[in-house]
């Protein structure tokens, strides 16, 4: 059941209290990806006339919705994490797959969020951003455009890849929906849970400048088959 609980999923579970010690390297023998350390998680992103590369539902092997998507206008930025380990990159679109599984077994009708970001900095598409997403928490996500970082951040620390990658969705969907940066908070700012992890929670300020900072940003939704030769390299690792 571990890898089957996201953050959303777990609404019984009381946020983890603070650890008195600092967040242990990862072993050498099972992570291939590169952290950034805590003192050099900064944001440093530069989004002048970005593209940011997604991998559309059909590459990653998403189902359909089902038809109880509920429209919503975008209206504030918030960031997620899916609350478990990432620890190799090439399981990023399985994970895609496990979450929506997941989250369709719930009764909800789709992925819970309109965008994941793995830790190779690889987003893929999921809810269409015009519905409401989903939560197990005490908060109302209508009006939420939902970004979910892949990865446990009270226990990891998130890669520059996947920050700059966040950083470039939260600029593409300020524009296009009109959001201002400044609305930008974690999930714990409105419900009771530790999402998005201490160590994102802590940069929050940082993301949202970089968004309010940046250029325009253009998705280039990678589908077809070529977006299944993209999602074929990433598992293939
Ligand atoms: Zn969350």
């Amino acid at each position: 059941m571990i890898n089957s609980t996201t953050d959303d999923t777990t609404v019984a579970n009381p946020p983890r209290p603070p650890s008195s010690t600092p967040p242990s390297i990862a072993p050498s023998t099972s992570v291939e990806i590169p952290e950034t350390s805590p003192t050099t998680a900064a944001v440093t992103t530069t989004t002048s006339n970005a593209v940011v590369v997604v991998a559309c539902r059909d590459a990653w092997g998403a189902s359909p919705a089902s038809t109880a998507l509920v429209e919503h206008t975008p209206g504030q930025l918030t960031l997620h994490h899916t609350a478990v380990r990432q620890t190799t990159l090439s399981e990023g679109p399985a994970r895609a797959r496990r979450h929506q599984r997941f989250h369709q077994s719930l009764g909800w009708p789709d992925l819970a969020y309109h965008f994941l970001v793995d830790r190779a900095g690889m987003a893929y598409q999921g809810r269409d951003a015009r519905f409401r997403g989903d939560t197990g928490t005490e908060y109302d996500p209508t009006g939420h455009f939902l970004v979910c970082m892949e990865g446990d951040f009270d226990a990891q620390q998130p890669t520059s890849a996947q920050i700059d990658t966040t950083v470039r969705i939260f600029a593409w969907a300020a524009r296009e929906f009109g959001i201002d940066a400044s609305t930008l908070a974690g999930h714990g700012n409105y419900a009771v849970t530790s999402c998005p992890g201490a160590a994102v929670t802590n940069i929050i300020p940082d993301i949202a400048e970089a968004i309010a900072d940046s250029g325009p940003v253009a998705l280039d939704l990678v589908c077809g088959p070529e977006g299944a030769d993209l999602v074929a390299a990433i598992e293939s690792g």
